[in-house]
């Protein structure tokens, strides 16, 4: 006979237990899980309906890493583990998973190790919760608190932190960002007269306009009224450069915003105003920045309205004189002003061998201007393709025309080819072209390239580069040395010939450092099977050095300038006569 009596209070306390137990998990909107010692779940009980719970919290006998959640990454995850397998305790550990009908879903967990009477580990018990709800609510009162309700653009207080931070960054990187102040010309007349339904539904369409306007890192924010504000973070180049960048934008916004409304119905005519101010390496505040720019913004007002002012008046004598000169560029363009210049290319024993051709730009009653200045322009505005083009049927006509007289027949013409340019997706074709209306041959052409068009796509250079070459077309990499070339690409590109920068021949002989540049690039050409020359030749000094180390074709003020095609003719005949007269 045994004396049971214990045993059965200790099974009823154990059935008490699991009841409150129940009631517990019944009442509360937690739910009870457990895992074993590998964290696959085994147990999962409470109040979690069937559909939630399948989608949230793993499958029994499956982990939770199994599946995977929309916020937690792999890292995120491997961190978890870390956790678990260190057998601590963790607290609402969230998981966002999108359930069977496609609602986003949050659950935060929590869980304690299982840890038996010998102290061995038998895996976790916890409990999770439905937080969906208040994510929710979270998400709204950020949505409310940073985006303006009726456009559901950002509003001030994120504009302002968006701002802060960009500064930061800013000062940091010596890049230029631009803010935009927008303000509607005449807005209150028209909410006046027609409503503020009629005033929200434009404000809302120029929201629109204005987020069309600018790319997916710049920023368009409405302060509130009729008051917007874009942001432009990655304005490259220097300050004057990232000023046109802006104009560009801004002259965009403009002409977007003058564009028609339909105001339920009816068309509507508005124009904004707008000013702006640059940011960059020097420090500013946030506050000061958008003063700048709502300053800048009343003197487009005052100018007359529809128009765009800078804060700083360098800034806008800069833009002002940038606009003027590329209409004049345009102008030029087509009535056919610009004209090439042909510098002589010179090999050691004085003979010419061919020419680059350098466009020069000289306004009719003005002095000229410098490609330097030109060039970049052209480029900022498209017109570097009409430009290019126009080099290129010059230069080839130029070369048809040599063709049948003895001292320059055999001469080759290098053409530069911006990068714009060559990435034209019918360049290869507008080559082909230019060529055979000409007459020219294909094998006294020659493409200078500059290394700054290898940043980007480079298969499809090396694509256009094989089909040209193909047919006798060669290539030159100019400015060498002062791009990103990398010697990987150097091998991979059919080049015939490069370019030593003028900067490293300008003080090959005072500069080890250059000097040593110079050596290395000679060296590269000929283990490559390069052709190399040298360019902005000066001195004397210069060539002998240059001599010395291997490289024996030359262009500079040494020999000469780039001439007008009549002198470029005569000095080549002098040359030749030179010879010949050394000859005999
Ligand atoms: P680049 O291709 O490096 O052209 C060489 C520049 O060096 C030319 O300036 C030339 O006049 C100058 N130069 C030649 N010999 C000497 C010298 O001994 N000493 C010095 N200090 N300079 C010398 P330019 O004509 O002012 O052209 C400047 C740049 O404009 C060119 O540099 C080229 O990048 C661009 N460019 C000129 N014409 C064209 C064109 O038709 N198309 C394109 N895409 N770019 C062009
Ligand atoms: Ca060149
Ligand atoms: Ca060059």
């Amino acid at each position: 006979m045994v004396d049971i009596t214990e045993r059965k209070e200790a099974e009823r306390g154990v059935r008490e237990n699991e009841a409150r137990f129940r009631t517990l998990t019944a009442l509360s909107s937690d739910w009870y899980w457990e895992q074993d010692a590998q964290f696959r779940f085994v147990r999962l009980e409470g109040n979690l309906d069937e559909r939630v719970g399948r989608s949230l919290e793993a499958p029994p006998g499956k982990t939770h890493w199994d599946t995977p959640a929309q916020n937690l990454s792999a890292q995120d995850w491997e961190r978890h583990r870390a956790q678990l397998n260190a057998h601590q305790q963790f607290r609402d550990f969230e998981i966002c998973r999108v359930d069977e009908e496609q609602h986003v879903r949050w659950i935060a967990i929590s869980g304690t190790p299982i840890v038996d009477e010998r102290g061995e580990f038998g895996g976790y018990r916890g409990v999770g919760r439905d937080i969906t709800a208040q994510k929710q609510a979270a998400e709204k009162i950020h949505q409310l608190a940073y985006f303006d309700a009726l456009t559901g653009l950002p509003n001030r207080r994120r504009l302002m932190e968006q701002l802060r931070r960009s500064l930061m960054v800013k000062a940091r990187s010596h890049r230029h960002g631009a803010v935009l102040f927008i303000d509607l010309d005449n807005f209150k007349s028209l909410n006046d007269t027609q409503g503020h339904d009629i005033g929200d539904s434009l404000l809302k369409q120029v929201a629109l306009r204005l987020s069309a306007c600018v790319r997916e890192l710049d920023t368009v924010a409405r302060l509130g009224g009729d008051e917007f504000v874009v942001v432009l973070d990655e304005l490259g180049g220097e300050l004057v450069s990232a000023a046109a960048q802006a104009e560009v934008v801004g002259q965009k916004i403009l002409l977007a915003l003058n564009q028609p409304y339909d105001l339920a119905g009816r068309e509507h005519r508005s124009t904004p105003s707008i000013g702006v101010t640059l940011f960059g390496a020097s420090a500013h505040n946030v506050d000061d920045l958008l003063k700048q720019a709502d300053l800048a913004m009343y003197q487009a007002k005052s100018a007359g309205r529809n128009t765009l002012r800078f804060f700083d008046v360098g800034m806008q004598a800069s833009v002002d004189r940038r606009v003027a000169m590329e209409a004049d560029l345009r102008i030029a363009l087509a009535r056919r002003e610009l004209m090439l210049h042909y510098q002589p290319v010179v090999r050691s024993d004085g003979s010419v061998t061919g020419a680059e051709a350098l466009a020069r730009w000289w306004p009719p009653l003005r002095s000229p201007i410098a490609p330097g200045e030109f060039i970049p322009l052209a480029e900022a505005s498209g017109l570097i393709l009409p430009l290019g083009q126009w080099v290129l049927e010059t230069a080839c006509a130029q070369l048809a025309a040599w063709s049948d007289q003895a001292a320059l027949g055999q001469l080759t013409l290098a053409v530069n080819v911006s990068a714009h340019q060559f990435r034209e997706p019918d360049f290869v074709a507008q080559v082909l072209q230019a060529l055979a209306r000409s007459g020219a041959k294909p094998g006294l052409l020659k493409l200078e390239l500059t290394e700054s068009l290898l940043a980007h796509n480079v298969e499809d250079i090396i694509a256009k580069m094989t089909a040209l070459k193909g047919h006798g077309i060669g290539f030159s990499l100019d400015d060498f040395g002062t791009g990103y070339s990398s010697l990987a690409y150097l091998k991979r590109l059919p080049l015939d010939q490069i370019k030593i920068d003028q900067s490293f021949v300008r003080d090959v002989l005072t500069d080890p450092n250059d000097a040593a540049i110079a050596r290395t690039i000679v060296a590269l050409g000929e283990s490559l099977g390069l052709e190399v020359i040298a360019e902005g030749v000066e001195t004397d000094g210069q060539r002998l050095f240059l001599a010395s180390q291997g490289c024996h074709t030359y262009q500079g003020y040494l020999f000469s300038p780039a001439l007008p095609i009549a002198e470029f003719d005569a000095f080549v005949a002098l040359r030749q006569a030179a010879a010949t007269r050394r000859l005999q």
